[in-house]
């Protein structure tokens, strides 16, 4: 467990310099909604590359009340991915949680993490002779924790 009570500390200990940006450059892309309607701010970007590592920023997050904003693919329309405009809050990026960890395809299961974007999962799966029926025009950078989030419908739901 990191030892020093500085939660930008803690955090990049936890996921290293790969997983961390304070960057104002770097963070840009992440604080404006698709549509542009909404632009905020961030002390941070946070990007685990694991459950373990997600539970541990959480923890962190949570003993020094750090707001967080979990984003996926940022393809939302309602803002929900955008932090506000205080600039206190942290973003949470799933993007770097994408793998596809099993495809059973006899049972027609698969797991997969949170960033993993829809057409990259329309692929996998045809490749094993599989479709997944979720469909939307933001396949391309929406990710699955995001549409469970939503609860996305698309065209053939
Ligand atoms: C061209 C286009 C067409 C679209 N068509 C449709 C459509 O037909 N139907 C439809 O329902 N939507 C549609 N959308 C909206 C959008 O694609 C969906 O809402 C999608 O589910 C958002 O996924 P995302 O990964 O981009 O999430 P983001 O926009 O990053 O986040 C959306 C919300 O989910 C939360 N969130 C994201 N990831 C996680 C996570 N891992 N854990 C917890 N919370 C999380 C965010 O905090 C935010 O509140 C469309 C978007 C575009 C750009």
């Amino acid at each position: 467990m990191p030892k020093t009570t500085n939660w930008r500390e803690q955090m990049q200990s936890v996921v290293g310099a790969k997983g961390y940006t304070s960057d104002d450059d770097d963070m840009a892309p992440w604080l404006t909604d698709w549509r542009g309607r909404y632009t905020g701010a961030a002390s941070a970007m946070i990007s685990p590359a694991s459950t373990q590592e997600t539970a541990e920023i959480l923890r962190i997050a949570n003993e020094h009340a750090v707001a967080v904003v979990p984003q996926g693919g940022n393809s939302g329309m309602v803002g929900g991915a955008t932090p506000d405009a205080s600039g206190q809050s942290v973003i949470l990026s799933l993007r770097r949680m994408n793998r596809i960890r099993t495809i059973e395809s006899e049972d027609q299961l698969v797991v997969c993490e949170a960033g993993v974007i829809l057409q990259n999962l329309h692929e996998a799966l045809a490749a094993e002779g599989l479709r997944f029926p979720l469909t939307l025009g933001g396949k391309g950078s929406a990710t699955v924790g995001g549409l469970v989030s939503t609860n996305a419908g698309g065209t053939q739901v």
